[in-house]
């Protein structure tokens, strides 16, 4: 068997010309979305996310702002940044790039930021809500996973997901959202004895792990779709997944590539949720 490869690029620039479309829309109403990213601290890996975020918000028509702060800054003080844009009315995304500085607590941050605004998803209201399955912002790399599985037109309805990772932004939100899409789901994690019983099981296999080649031809049912979330890079340099690609194209139904696969898509769904909240406020403005 020779897998299909998911291309989360193509996926993303075709979304990508969906949701300029829908930005032009809202432009004619008077309304420009808008994304605000902080940045406390120079991590290299978070400036390079970040510009990839920038760069899909400029290509759809979002108005995108960084706000970069020193890695000395206080809680206190990102605290009230981020009530400054929770007022600012031409803001409807607010973003903490994370991680974030030891003396920062995350949870104070990310609970700080207005759940209206919470383009990431991480406000424990939203997560609520994702959780029960009413409409909010989902998490950004679990949409793109759903979306992605979708676009194979790979039937999720009652098939075994197995996802090997539990965290709280990609592994467990992704269960959640194949359960609400009827999955029967298992989560494995560092503590699951016989990793491949379980995998081997899977009629799609999400891995989010952060183990370059971690899962292999071993690990896999024949067929299986393979959805590899995993970002790691090489001593050369080069960037990989968690799963052998090989192993993959030979075994798997679909496989994702790294690059070109949940990344792309991850940063589309930002874009897609600073829309989504600037269309509703669109809705609650008064009429003039
Ligand atoms: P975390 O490090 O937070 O979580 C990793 C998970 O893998 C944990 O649940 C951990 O288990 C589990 N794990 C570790 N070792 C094993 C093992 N030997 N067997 C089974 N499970 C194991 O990572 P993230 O969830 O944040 O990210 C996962 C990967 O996805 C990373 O490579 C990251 O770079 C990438 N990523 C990619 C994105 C994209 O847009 N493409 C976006 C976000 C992340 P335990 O909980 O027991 O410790």
């Amino acid at each position: 068997m020779t897998a299909s490869i998911i291309s989360g690029k193509e996926l993303a620039q075709e979304k990508r010309r969906q949701l300029a479309e829908e930005v032009k829309g809202l432009k004619e109403q008077g309304i420009t979305p808008g994304l605000t990213i902080i940045l406390v601290g120079d991590n290299p890996a978070s400036l390079s996310y970040i510009k990839g975020k920038q760069k899909a918000s400029e290509e759809i028509g979002v108005a995108f702002k960084l706000e970069h702060f020193s890695e000395k800054m206080t809680e206190e003080e990102l605290l009230n940044v981020i009530e400054t844009y929770n007022e600012d009315d031409s803001c409807h995304g607010i973003l903490v790039q994370l991680p974030l500085p030891e003396h920062i607590s995350e949870k104070a941050v990310i609970e700080k930021i207005s759940p209206e605004k919470d383009v990431d998803g991480f406000h424990p209201l939203n997560v609520g809500q994702m959780m029960v399955g009413q409409d909010t912002f989902l998490p950004c790399t679990p949409a793109g996973i759903v979306e992605m599985i979708k676009s194979a037109g790979i039937e999720i309805s009652g098939k075994h997901v197995v996802v090997v990772g539990r965290s709280n932004i990609v592994g467990k939100p992704a269960g959640i959202l194949l359960l609400n899409e009827h999955a029967t789901v298992t989560y494995c994690h560092s503590r699951t004895p016989n990793l491949k019983e379980m995998t081997r099981q899977a009629d799609i296999l999400i891995a989010a792990v952060g183990k370059a080649n971690f899962i292999t031809g071993d690990h896999l049912k024949e067929g299986a779709a393979v959805i590899d979330v995993g970002v790691n890079r090489l001593d050369t340099g080069k960037l990989c997944g968690d799963v052998v690609f090989e192993d993959a194209m030979n075994k798997a139904s679909h496989i994702t590539p790294v690059p070109g696969g949940v990344g792309p898509m991850t940063i589309t769904m930002l874009a897609h949720n600073v829309v989504k909240s600037a269309k509703k406020s669109a809705v609650n403005q008064p009429s003039k």
